[in-house]
C-alpha cells in the first residue's frame, strides 16, 4: 500500500496520547473532516495492547499483548475495520483442561454430556441442569452463587472456580456476578467463542490495520514519546487515551489493575491443535497457553510459538491489562473522575482513559462517536464523551 506522506509541521491542533485503536480511529476522522493531529505512544509501535508481530525465529504472526480476536454485531465498525485492512475468516473456538480432561468452551451440550457421561438432547440437558442448578440462591450477590444457581456445584468447579482465582487473584465469592454474564451456556453443539455474525482476524495483523487507519497527511505520529506538556503547546484540545489516573500522576493513588505475564516457548509442528487452551484447576499456575500460529490458518510455519499466560495484581511500571472494578477502585475512581471534569479541552477516551474492560469494536464505536460530537461542536468536548462510572 502507498502511504500519503506524513505530517510534518511542528504544531497540531489537536494531540492524541495514544495510538492504540482509539487514539489511531480518533485521529483518522478528525484528520478527514482537516484537523491535523499529533499522536504519539511511549511504545515503539503502533497497536497499543493489540499490537501483532512476526516472531524472529519462528515466522508466526504473534499477539504480543494477548490473543485478540475481532468480532462484532455492528455492520458499520465492521465496513469501517475492513476498509483499512483485509480481513480472513477466523471462528474462535477455546477448549479448556479440567482435572486431566478437555473440554469445549462455552460450556455447550458437548461439554455437559462428556462431563456427565451422558447423551442428552437439548431439552434434556436443560432439564438435567435445573437440577444441578442451586435454586436456594435467588439473588445471586456474588460470581460464587452466580455460577451455583446457573450450573451447579460440579460445573462450576471444574470450570469456573480455579481459573476465576488464578485471573482476578481473589475467591469467587469477592467478585461481582455481573463477570458470569459474560459466559454463556449453550444446549446445542456450537462451540465457537462468539456469538457476533462479523468475525476475523486481519490478514498482516492488526498493527498493520493500525497503521493503514494513521496513514492521512493530517495525522504525525511519534512513537517512544511519553506525553509530557511542552508537546501539548498549541493544541487546541487533548484526546488522552492513557490511564486516567496516570493523567494526574497518581496523585489521588492507583486504580487496580490485573497484569498479564507471558512465557514464550517454541516448539515443531503443532503443540496444542488449537489457538487457546484454559487451564481451569488452581494447582497449575497459568491460566491459558495461546498458540499464535492457529490464529492465521491461512499461513504454514514449520515451527510454533506459544504464551504460557500468568495473571497477577499490577505494581507500578507493569502494563495495565485488566481493570478491577471493585468497591475500593469505584471509589477512586469516582475522586479521579470528579477532578477530570474540572478540566477544559482534554477528553478521555478509550479503555484506560475510562477505566473499562473493551472490546476492539466497543473502542472503535467509541472513538468515532467522540470524534462525531467534538466536530459537530466545532471543536469542543467535555472531559468524558463516555461516562466512566456508568
Ligand atoms: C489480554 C487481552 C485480550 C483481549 N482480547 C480481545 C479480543 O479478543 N477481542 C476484542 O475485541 N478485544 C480484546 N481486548 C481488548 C482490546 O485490547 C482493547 O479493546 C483495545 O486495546 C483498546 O484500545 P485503546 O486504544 O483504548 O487502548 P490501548 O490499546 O491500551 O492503547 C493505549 C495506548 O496509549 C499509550 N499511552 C498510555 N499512556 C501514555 C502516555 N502517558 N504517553 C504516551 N502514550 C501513552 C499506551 O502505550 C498504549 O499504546 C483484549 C484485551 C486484553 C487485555
Amino acid at each position: 500500500m502507498t502511504r500519503p506522506a506524513p505530517y510534518t509541521a511542528p504544531n497540531a491542533a489537536v494531540l492524541v496520547v495514544g495510538a492504540g485503536l482509539s487514539g489511531a480511529v480518533l485521529a483518522r476522522e478528525l484528520a478527514e473532516a482537516g484537523w491535523r493531529c499529533h499522536v504519539i505512544d511511549a511504545r515503539p509501535h503502533v497497536g497499543g495492547n493489540c499490537h501483532t508481530a512476526r516472531d524472529p525465529e519462528t515466522g508466526v504472526m504473534v499477539h504480543t499483548y494477548g490473543p485478540h480476536i475481532f468480532h462484532t454485531g455492528d455492520a458499520a465498525t465492521w465496513a469501517y475495520v475492513t476498509s483499512f485492512a483485509r480481513f480472513r475468516r477466523y471462528t474462535h473456538r477455546v477448549k479448556t483442561t479440567s482435572r486431566g480432561a478437555v473440554y469445549g468452551l462455552p460450556i455447550n451440550l458437548h461439554t455437559i454430556n462428556q462431563f456427565y457421561g451422558k447423551t442428552l438432547r437439548p431439552a434434556e440437558a436443560e432439564a438435567f441442569l435445573a437440577t444441578q442448578a442451586d435454586t436456594s440462591i435467588t439473588t445471586p450477590r456474588n460470581f460464587e452463587e452466580q455460577a451455583l444457581r446457573f450450573v451447579g456445584r460440579d460445573l462450576y468447579e471444574a470450570f469456573f472456580k480455579g481459573y476465576t482465582q488464578k485471573q482476578w487473584g481473589c475467591a469467587p465469592r469477592d467478585l461481582p456476578a455481573a463477570i458470569l454474564q459474560r459466559l454463556p451456556l449453550r444446549f446445542t453443539y456450537d462451540d465457537g467463542y462468539f456469538n457476533h455474525p462479523y468475525q476475523g482476524m486481519p490478514e498482516d495483523g492488526y498493527t498493520a490495520l493500525t497503521h493503514a487507519i494513521l496513514a492521512h497527511p493530517a495525522i504525525r505520529v511519534s512513537l517512544s514519546t511519553a506525553f509530557t506538556p511542552d508537546l501539548a503547546e498549541g493544541a487546541r484540545h487533548i484526546f488522552w487515551t492513557g490511564a486516567l489516573d496516570g493523567y494526574f500522576d497518581y496523585t489521588l493513588g492507583r486504580l487496580g489493575y490485573r497484569t498479564l505475564e507471558f512465557e514464550r516457548f517454541t516448539a515443531m509442528g503443532d503443540y496444542q491443535g488449537c489457538a487457546v487452551m484454559n487451564y481451569a484447576d488452581a494447582e497449575i499456575p497459568y491460566t491459558r497457553i495461546t498458540e499464535h500460529k492457529h490464529f492465521a490458518p491461512w499461513e504454514s510455519h514449520a515451527k510454533t510459538t506459544c504464551y504460557r499466560e500468568y495473571s497477577r495484581a499490577a505494581a507500578p511500571g507493569d502494563i495495565p491489562f485488566y481493570p478491577i472494578r471493585l468497591v475500593a477502585e469505584q471509589a477512586l475512581l469516582k475522586r479521579y473522575v470528579a477532578r477530570a471534569k474540572t478540566l477544559e479541552n482534554v477528553s478521555f477516551i478509550g479503555r484506560l482513559g475510562t477505566y473499562r474492560y473493551l472490546d476492539m469494536d466497543v473502542t472503535i464505536r467509541e472513538a468515532r462517536a467522540a470524534a462525531a460530537r467534538f466536530l459537530a461542536q466545532g471543536g469542543t468536548l467535555a472531559p468524558f464523551h463516555i461516562d466512566p462510572l456508568a
